[in-house]
């Protein structure tokens, strides 16, 4: 799963998911930073509307625009259904990028909304979920899940052959069942979020703007040490990736990893320094 993070808060936050040419909010400098891979995305999804999170829009939107050669692709952003500030944004590009030489499409999207994004033999589609950030302002998180099969549980004892012979027969169906599994889940800015709504996800990416309490003035965004707890609570089966991380903190995080690799968790831990590009492979 190849991702290219960069979340520094305040500043700016946006995270290209390449298997699914996905970008993650748009916050200043993302064009810039992904250069030739900003031609390969298909889909955007706002988690809200703070700059930090879309002030990368416009130059994504132009430099696809301006492109020379065959690099006129649609573009899908999605953001959360009823948000003052991106539907400004909206009416923004709808009066000054009138000659657009592709399709621009913005999708409202609310809670529980899905977005198809693969079709085949396991498909794949976005599920929005609601988080909590800025009072009056709707904010999302997408959790990537995957449409998977299983062997249903009565027929778990058989051996190898017995099954390679059932499906033969032509009783996959019958033996086997449907399941979704939450591949990449991505909060956005939120307080911790709820675990269900991330549940046994593989990989999730959880704002940690703060490490300590005390430094949190108002209650919208998380620290390191919720985020792990809400990665626990979860389930989670892989990975955390904490983001969103407040440079006042950047020299702290060797002292925070190592305090993290003392807790022996069932799952990886990553914080994303803030003010750098992360490539994760
Ligand atoms: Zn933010
Ligand atoms: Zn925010």
């Amino acid at each position: 799963m190849k991702l290219i993070i960069y979340s520094k808060a305040l500043y700016s936050t946006w995270i290209y998911y390449s298997p699914d040419r996905i970008l993650f909010d748009c916050g200043e400098g993302a064009s810039t930073q992904l250069e030739n891979k900003a031609f390969a995305i298909r889909h955007v999804f706002l988690s809200h509307g703070h700059a930090d999170h879309i002030s990368g829009l416009m130059g994504l939107i132009n430099i696809r625009n301006n492109a020379m050669g065959d690099r006129e692709k649609d573009l899908y952003i999605y953001f959360p259904a009823g948000n003052h500030f991106v539907s400004e944004l909206i009416a923004y590009f709808a009066r000054t990028n009138r000659r657009l030489r592709y399709h621009l499409e913005w999708v409202p999207l609310n809670p529980g909304d899905r977005v198809p994004l693969l079709k085949g033999r396991t498909p794949r589609y976005i599920e929005a979920f609601p988080t909590v950030h800025s009072q009056g302002e709707q904010s999302l998180g997408y959790n990537v899940v995957e449409v998977r099969r299983r062997l249903r549980p009565e027929f778990q004892q058989l051996s190898q052959q017995e099954i390679v012979k059932l499906v033969q027969e032509g009783r996959k169906d019958e033996i086997t069942e449907e399941y979704a599994q939450k591949i990449f889940s991505y909060g956005g800015d939120s307080v911790p979020l709820r675990p269900a709504t991330v549940a046994e996800t593989e990989v999730l990416l959880h704002e940690a703007t703060f490490l300590a309490d005390e430094d949190r003035k108002e209650y919208k965004h998380a620290t390191v040490w919720e985020a792990i707890e809400v990665a626990q609570r979860a389930q989670v089966k892989k990975e955390l990736i904490c983001f969103h991380i407040s440079s006042r903190y950047r020299r702290e995080l060797p002292k925070v990893e190592k305090k993290i690799a003392s807790l022996g968790l069932p799952f990886k831990v990553t914080l994303i320094p803030p003010g750098e590009v992360v490539i994760r492979d």
